[in-house]
């Protein structure tokens, strides 16, 4: 797996665990968002009732989950946590939810993957605290209503775009996060680094913050990758020299692009001239399916302004010439 990826596996998850904010005066960053939320919480609280459902969006890696918990612990309930993919049948999701005990948190991970008869029953269950179940089968079937105690709902989507608009609206709150300043990173590093009882030098951090793609996850990643290069290689301290060593075994570059993404860059300039060039022939060039190359390497190559899309293809922009220290090819009539 790449370690610049954003989204993580369950070990991973696991490995994170440790690092996670438990209260909202924890979390890095996101400052509109973060007294938004924290204006939510403490007027519920202070009512003694339970929040609006508050519905996260925003790319992998930046805090969704990490805020569902904190939401759950600064009402002082639990959490219980689904997600889109796992809820296969609406069934499934009305057994979680007729589970439920007063004010808890429902945490909906990838909430714009749930199956429509699940997202049918979902917003009746949030407007009107209510589910039918549906018993016997066939022409008997009947729905017997059974009302719930009153619960909130996290959802959390990386596409809030997706999501159809009725179950839109049933959030009272929607906060979206947008990628971390490298400031705001290395305040995630430094302090994981305390939680991991590590040395970390102030010029490591800013080094590896701005190799994190603006992203929590990859920052936290990308500092146990160093922790291990310090400890096997090293003297144990994370200082700058076992940042960049750390960094270079792992291919990952001043700006946070791996092998990969210098892959298609490459081949976009030294191949095609800087294009425009088809994705499927840029994929071939590289050895990678269309599919990893547009959902992988792409996404952060536009939004460091190191690739464009055309309707004819992708192009190369000046910025990507020069990060790969490549002279473009002169305009034409220059
Ligand atoms: P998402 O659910 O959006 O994919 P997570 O909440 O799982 O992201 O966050 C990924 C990792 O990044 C977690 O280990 C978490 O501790 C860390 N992290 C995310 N946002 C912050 C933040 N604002 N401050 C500190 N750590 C953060």
């Amino acid at each position: 797996e790449r370690v610049v990826a954003p989204g993580a596996d369950d070990l991973e998850r696991a490995a994170e665990a440790a690092l996670r904010p438990r209260r909202l005066d924890e979390f890095v960053g996101q400052r509109v968002v973060r007294d938004q939320l924290s204006l939510v919480l403490d007027a519920a609280v202070g009512r003694g009732a339970t929040p609006d459902h508050v519905l996260l969006s925003g790319p992998p890696g930046l805090g969704k989950t990490t805020l569902a918990m904190i939401i759950a612990a600064e009402l002082a309930t639990s959490l219980r946590v689904t997600s889109g993919p796992a809820i296969q049948h609406a069934g499934d999701l009305a057994a979680v939810l007729s589970s439920l005990e007063e004010g808890e948190v429902l945490f909906i991970d990838e909430i714009h993957r749930l199956a429509r008869p699940a997202e049918e029953l979902l917003y009746v269950a949030m407007e009107d605290f209510r589910v039918d179940v549906v018993v016997g089968k066939g022409a008997g079937a009947s729905a017997i209503p059974l009302s719930l105690p009153p619960f909130t709902v996290v959802g959390a989507t990386t596409r809030a775009g997706l999501l159809p608009a009725p179950l839109r609206d049933r959030f009272g709150f929607t906060g979206h996060l947008d990628f971390y300043s490298d400031d705001e990173l290395e305040r995630v590093l430094v302090r994981s680094a305390g939680l991991l009882g590590v040395e970390l030098g102030a010029d490591a951090a800013s080094e590896i913050a701005s190799r994190s793609r603006g992203t929590p996850r990859i920052a936290n990643r990308l500092l146990r990758r160093v922790r291990d290069w310090a400890q096997v290689r090293g003297d144990g301290r994370l200082d700058i020299a076992a940042a960049r060593a750390a960094l270079e075994v792992y291919e990952v570059d001043a700006l946070g692009l791996d092998r990969l993404d210098r892959a298609v860059l490459r081949a976009l300039c030294t191949r095609f001239g800087g294009g425009p060039v088809g994705l499927t022939t840029l994929a071939v060039t590289v050895g990678e399916e269309p599919e990893t190359v547009e959902t992988v390497a792409e996404p952060f190559l536009v939004r460091e302004g190191l690739m464009g899309r055309t309707p004819r293809g992708r192009v190369a922009t000046p910025a990507a010439w020069a990060h790969l220290g490549l002279t473009p090819p002169p305009l034409p009539g220059q």
